[in-house]
């Protein structure tokens, strides 16, 4: 048997690599935000008045006057249909982890007479028949549909298709008891929490009240593929991810990708979909090859972290888009290929009071006291609940990343650099900070030394690194929503805001700056285990964090106990960011989800073993006998010896091959948790068949082609 689609998709691919760079036209980007019913758009096709009361909502969360969402709506439908669309949804982010959109048309019909209408009905609120997205029993079928709900924050805007568009309106989706079925609704209220947190913590400061904005930075790291080799690699089809696959003689070892020049075919698609991402006002910045073969990363510039996590979906939705219309696959799987870099999403994350960013080291002695005391909050926040913040990364695709030694460990603690370690440290040592000894800090009398923005590569290893003015998140998984950590993390942050606030509120007057000297020296001591700058690779760390009493959850099965401890039902209903049934619903969703992840691997790994892999092997096997058989018949001796030496190789693959594909069998069969164990074993045997078995034999798109022939 030969393998005909393979070689053939190595050649189309071979005659796709060459494309000539055209000659080029002047720059342009007027067409920013084209497609976003932004702040011009509103002006320009609202009356004044409504304009800006609808601005006065997004900007100030004042309530939605409900009566000029008719006006709204008229004026979205007309700017819509404008640009050619002739349908609006409801856009929405159900626990699935992607996007939900159902269509309707602007078509009524009115005394036999086709009309276009959007009234403020349409706007506002959708009944859609939601009844199969995942609500781990909060909306039992029966009882109730979902409905959603216009989020005014996060604009309107264009999806356009070869035929037409799409008036897409963000929104929250919840059941009709209010019980959140989505992904936005709570990251909202965690943004409304940590707002008021720092709101009266700036008030403790002596602070006048002012706007506090969140801000997301989501960086995306992916992988393109060619579409010839995809498309034979039932693996990567179903999963995302490849099942076998040995690794290539060149990978990564060389580390000559990263930053390297990209090529051109690579450049052509993703300068396309960052045009397409800036006619949605999405604001991609920075393109560059990442550690891996066939590995990049796009990354925006930062934004409020409700539209910030609204973009990153359309980031990703864009880059397969895209990628499907230049013959690429865009993987977004946390870890496609074994034996290289997984994909991370690194989440940066800050906090700003009016125009001054809370984690920037400040220029007075009294930023450096707000800034000490936000640092202060995150180290108690990030102690306390770091097996919660495990929790929120948890996928059945990220157990493959988060301690593999290429992205952080399982185990989540704070990188803060040297410097700011010991001024942290100082800030510990309280008692002696009065003497004013050598080495001590005095909150709200001392001003910071400058911090260098720290470069090392120990940063790289850390889960929640400090860098210069926020902190990175580098755990969560390249395709998981941004929003599931960002509610942890409001959330666990205000909580430590608020309580450093019943702290403050009971100081007396004079002594403000030596009292919170004191508070913040105690919290530090109490939680400064956390703190960790060194490699976050190594077995030294594993055992230094076990000491330190550090959960280590690295199995995202597992970590999803976080999510229903009572420390975590506490929090999150002390706060009415998730109510307990709200928890115990993405518990059960997030479960499930991993268990029938890890089960379709296991199945298209037995599906490919037994239809694509066993025939092979087998045919390669006879054809060894059959030699053998030959050379007796003839009396042949030289070259026996060593078709034997083969056949007796092959042979015992062969039986191995064939034992541990009856071992997954019964795993799939058993649903006892072994399908991974038993897919682990599977691969051990087709990953040495490839290297055996002769290479136009073979029929999987190998890792040489997909990573390197683009
Ligand atoms: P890196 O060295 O990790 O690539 P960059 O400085 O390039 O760091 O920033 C990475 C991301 O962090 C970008 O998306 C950037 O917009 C974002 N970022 C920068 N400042 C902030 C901030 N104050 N809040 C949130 N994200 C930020
Ligand atoms: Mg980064």
């Amino acid at each position: 048997m030969s393998n005909l689609n393979r070689i053939s998709a190595v050649n189309t691919v071979a005659a796709l690599c060459e494309t000539r760079p055209e000659p080029a036209s002047p720059a342009n980007i007027s067409f920013y935000g084209q497609d976003v019913f932004s702040r011009d758009a509103m002006q320009q096709y609202l009356s004044k008045a409504t304009a800006e009361k609808l601005i006065d909502t997004i900007d100030n969360g004042a309530p939605l006057d409900p009566s000029i969402a008719a006006d709204v709506a008229h004026a979205m439908k007309h700017w819509a249909m404008e640009r050619g669309a002739t349908h609006f949804t409801h856009w929405f982010l159900p626990l699935t982890g992607s996007t939900a959109e159902k269509h309707d048309s602007f078509l009524e019909i009115k005394n036999g007479q086709a009309i276009t209408a959007f009234s403020a009905k349409n706007l506002i609120v959708s009944e859609p028949d939601a009844s199969s997205f995942p609500s781990g029993g909060l909306r039992c079928t029966f009882e109730a549909r979902g409905y959603t709900a216009w989020d005014p924050t996060s604009p309107a805007f264009i999806k356009r298709h070869a035929n037409g568009a799409t008036l897409c309106i963000p929104t929250v989706f919840c059941s009709y008891t209010g019980e959140a079925l989505d992904r936005k609704t709570p990251l909202l209220r965690s943004m409304q929490v940590l707002r008021a947190a720092v709101k009266r913590l700036m008030k403790n400061f002596g602070f006048a009240d002012e706007r506090v904005s969140i801000t997301l930075g989501a960086e995306q790291e992916y992988f393109l593929i060619d579409k010839h080799f995809y498309l034979h690699r039932p693996d990567l089809i179903q999963t995302g991810r490849t099942v076998f696959g040995a690794p290539p003689a060149k990978h990564q070892q060389l580390e000559d990708h990263y930053f390297g020049s990209i090529k051109m075919r690579i450049l052509n698609c993703m300068t396309e979909v960052e045009h397409e991402l800036w006619k949605l006002g999405i604001p991609a910045k920075t393109r560059h090859n990442e550690v891996a073969p066939a590995q990049f990363e796009l990354a925006p510039i930062f934004e409020d972290m409700n539209l910030a996590c609204d973009h990153n979906m359309l980031v990703m939705e864009m880059l397969r888009e895209v990628a499907d219309r230049h013959g690429l696959v865009c993987l977004l799987h946390e870890k496609p290929f074994a034996g290289v870099n997984g994909s991370g999403k690194h989440n940066n994350w800050s906090v700003n009071y009016g125009n001054i960013n809370l984690l920037e080291p400040g220029k007075d002695p009294q930023q450096n006291a707000i800034f000490l005391t936000m640092m202060t909050a995150i180290i108690e926040a990030v102690d306390t609940h770091s097996a919660l913040l495990r929790a929120s990364v948890s996928g059945a695709g990220n157990d493959h990343r988060l301690g593999a030694n290429e992205a952080p460990p399982a185990i989540i603690s704070i990188y803060l650099g040297d410097q700011l370690t010991e001024v942290i440290e100082q800030v510990g040592k309280e008692s002696r900070a009065a003497a004013r000894s050598a080495g001590s800090m005095r909150v709200g009398v001392d001003t910071l030394p400058p911090l260098p923005k720290d470069a090392t590569d120990r940063n790289r290893t850390s889960p929640f690194a400090f860098t210069g003015n926020k902190f990175e998140f580098r755990s969560p998984g390249s395709s998981q929503s941004c929003s599931g950590p960002c509610v942890v993390l409001n959330t666990i942050v205000a909580d430590s805001v608020n309580h450093i606030c019943d702290e403050m509120e009971k100081f007396g007057k004079n002594d403000f700056n030596r009292e919170l000297q004191k508070l913040l020296s105690k919290i530090i001591c109490d939680h400064k285990r956390i703190i960790f700058n060194g490699n976050g690779y190594t077995q030294e760390w594993q055992e230094e964090a076990a000491r330190r009493g550090l959960p280590n959850t690295p199995t995202s099965l597992k970590s999803l106990g976080a999510l229903v401890s009572s420390q975590t039902q506490e929090l999150f209903n002390k706060y009415g960011v998730y109510n307990i049934r709200e928890l115990e619903s993405r518990h059960e969703v997030f479960q499930e989800d991993i268990l029938r992840r890890i089960s379709i691997e296991g199945g298209i790994a037995l599906e490919i073993a037994k239809s694509m892999i066993l025939p092979v092997a087998r045919a390669e096997f006879g054809k060894l006998v059959d030699a053998l058989e030959k050379c007796n018949a003839a009396h042949i001796q030289s070259g026996k010896d060593t078709l034997t030496d083969n056949a007796n190789m092959l042979g015992d693959a062969l039986d191995r091959l064939n034992a541990k594909i009856r071992v997954l069998e019964k795993a799939l069969a058993a649903e006892n948790g072994k399908v991974r164990e038993a897919m682990d074993a599977l691969r051990l045997v087709v990953d040495e068949l490839e290297s055996q078995l002769p290479d136009e034999a073979w029929p999987l798109p190998k890792y040489r082609e997909m990573l390197f022939l683009y």
